[in-house]
């Protein structure tokens, strides 16, 4: 299988999207002729560029409104191809892509189209190019690929053949099962592109709205297993059109789809296990069994302030690092480590974000197996000088720079808390009631929020929730959360489209710092918010028309929401259960703790609270976004 990716798929000139192609480990890209023709360099010297870049050039694209024409608008379209082909001699390319004629003069008719296409196929001969026939979603009288199938059938040449797009296919909702009758020397290339589910005009959706398979709801693992079950071995092609992207970093979207391409085929190879096609062999996705510990780079004054908070909390200091300046806090299962060390990781990434969490340490099946996907999806390991005593533990970098360690006991990892830290507290101790991380809260730009969630699920056995809205006083945050399949691990992204919103001053603030709150749970809410309050933690306060709303939507006993009141616990349920939460008043740039007790099978995360939630917390900040 060769990849490959579109250039309209990828921002900037054509010179900066070869470089990111290039690095993110693609075979070749179908070059869109608007590239082409805004380029200063002639087609020969375009052609050597791309492949001294060490791509191929896989297609040329588009060449439309072709079939179906009669006179001189017919000849005038022959004419037409014969210049794009005298073109691609020179690029050096031997494919082009025809799709489906939107041309209002356009006849139809099977055998029209399918003598059209045998005619182009001689001339295409000539110059030693194959010709593939793309069905378009919205094509006048063509828009379904059998159709476009029956068309290339019928034409019968050796020089042409069918183009696939998941888009056209999926988005028309046509079973992509049809695929499989296809013959794979008929199919010319393959191209995908995944989109979210929105009711609306096909064309619209199609230039502004797709994405990486992946990030969307297209069934498009579907599409492509039936395309890998013809036994079709030709390029995989990736072509997204989407106004986010388009304003985005070249390296980031290739980088990324590059990764979605990987797993894409992973999953094909898992699910159709006969297939003939070679694809890459990599450790399958890795099951997440919970968040070991939550690393925190911080020092001096800040450093002694979230111990008090952690104090507060319940967490005792139960381990010192054996030879460096770290130290180990917990409770139940809840591992929270504090780094001051002015060398390394912790000390870069306290210079560039002040206290942030640096390093989020997962439990995996298998450590080795986690990086060795992780890095055949084209993430970044990341080691560091390991020192006496210490064990090697696997690490990559996150999306956005942050580092996540993987621990698992088959190799021992698990061993780290004896190995590495001297005991300075009692064993195992109850604290507050606090049990284990709920979930991590990760902020980013909105525009963002795609590279993240791919780089959770694609990696991690992990699945996406629908996006929700949360409204700030001061703009939107979108909030989707990546879990774990069977539902222990959970991550909340929250994409920022302003500053100025809580979500956006904590990016500003923190200069890109990642997570923004870390969720712990507890079995009984009221018990843990009352021995808090006993150490001396401060809840952010909820105002009392709170409370008075909850009366009067749900149907709660009078005790216990004077309890709730008093405690600033809010409350949320939806058909399967119910759900407890409160908060830390802010910390450093913007960051908080929350504590959290679901009922039942409650599986979301309090979302109707949120806007009362950043209320408060806006009410402690000053003007310019900091802590009051
Ligand atoms: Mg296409
Ligand atoms: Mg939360």
């Amino acid at each position: 299988m060769k990849t490959s990716i579109a250039t309209v798929s990828i921002s900037g000139n054509l010179r900066e999207k070869l470089e990111a192609v290039a690095r993110a480990g693609f075979d070749g890209i179908e070059i869109f002729e608007q590239d082409f023709i805004a380029d200063a360099g002639t087609p020969r010297e375009i052609g050597a560029m791309i492949r001294d870049h060490g791509l191929e050039i896989t297609l040329f694209q588009p060449f439309r409104d072709f079939e179906g024409l009669t006179g001189d608008l017919r000849r005038r379209a022959f004419d037409r191809a014969r210049h794009k082909f005298d073109i691609m001699a020179e690029l050096e390319v031997d494919r082009i892509l025809v799709c489906s004629s939107v041309h209002p003069e356009a006849l139809g008719g099977i055998d029209r189209a399918a003598d059209d296409f045998a005619e182009l196929g001689d001339i295409a001969a000539g110059y030693g190019i194959f010709v593939g026939y793309e069905a378009l979603a919205w094509g006048r009288h063509v828009n379904d690929h059998r159709d476009a199938w029956e068309i290339v059938r019928r034409a019968d040449h050796d020089h042409v053949g069918l183009i696939l797009d998941s888009f056209h296919t999926l988005a028309r909702r046509i079973d992509p099962d049809t695929i499989r009758r296809i013959p794979a020397d008929k199919i010319l290339f393959v191209q995908l592109a995944d989109a979210p589910m929105i009711e609306m005009d096909l064309l619209y959706w199609s230039r502004h709205f797709r994405n990486m398979p992946g990030e969307g709801d297209l069934p498009v693992t579907a599409f492509m297993r039936a395309v890998a079950a013809t036994g079709y071995d030709g390029p995989i092609s990736l072509e997204i059109f989407n106004d986010q992207f388009r304003g985005g970093r070249p390296d980031g979207l290739a980088r990324d789809g590059y990764r979605s391409l990987v797993a894409l085929m992973d999953d094909v190879r898992r699910l159709e296990p006969d297939i003939r096609v070679a694809l890459p062999d990599i450790p399958a996705r890795v099951h997440v069994e919970g968040v070991e510990f939550i690393e925190f780079a911080t020092r001096g004054a800040e450093a002694e302030a979230l111990e008090r908070l952690l104090g507060s909390m319940g967490f005792t200091r139960q381990g010192q690092h054996v030879s460096k300046d770290v130290t180990l806090w917990q409770q139940g299962k809840a591992r929270v480590i504090l780094n001051c060390e002015t060398t390394g990781f912790a000390n870069s990434a306290f210079a560039m974000h002040g206290t942030t969490v640096c390093d989020i340490g997962l439990r995996v099946t298998s450590a080795a197996d986690t990086t060795a996907r992780a890095i055949a999806l084209g993430a970044t390991p990341f080691q560091q000088v390991i020192g006496p005593g210490e064990l090697d533990i696997p690490a990559i970098r996150g999306v956005g720079g942050g580092v996540m360690h993987f621990i698992d006991a088959e190799s021992g990892l698990a061993d780290v808390w004896s190995l590495e830290f001297r005991q300075t507290g009692g064993a195992d101790p109850v604290g507050a009631g606090l049990r284990a991380v709920d979930h991590v809260a990760e902020t980013m730009n909105y525009d963002e929020m795609l590279s993240w969630s791919l780089f959770y699920t694609s990696i991690f056995d992990m699945a996406r929730a629908p996006m929700v809205d949360v409204i700030d006083p001061d703009g939107l945050v979108r909030s989707q959360a990546i879990r774990a399949t069977d539902g222990g691990t959970r991550i909340t992204l929250n994409g920022a489209e302003t500053h100025r919103t809580l979500a956006g001053g904590f990016l500003a603030e923190s200069f890109g710092g990642a997570v923004q709150h870390v969720a712990f749970s507890c079995d009984d809410i009221f018990q843990t918010a009352r021995s808090m309050a006993a150490s001396g933690f401060r809840p952010l306060e909820m105002p009392r028309n709170y409370y008075r709303d909850l009366e009067a939507r749900f149907a709660l006993d009078a005790g216990k929401l004077a309890q709730m009141t008093a405690l600033n616990i809010l409350y949320d349920e939806d058909a399967n259960g119910a759900f407890y939460q409160f908060y830390s008043r802010p910390f450093g740039g913007g960051f908080f703790f929350e504590i959290v007790q679901r009922v039942g099978a409650y599986d979301g995360y309090g979302a109707p609270n949120a806007p009362f939630r950043i209320a408060a917390q806006k009410r402690l900040m000053r003007p310019k976004g900091m802590p009051g």
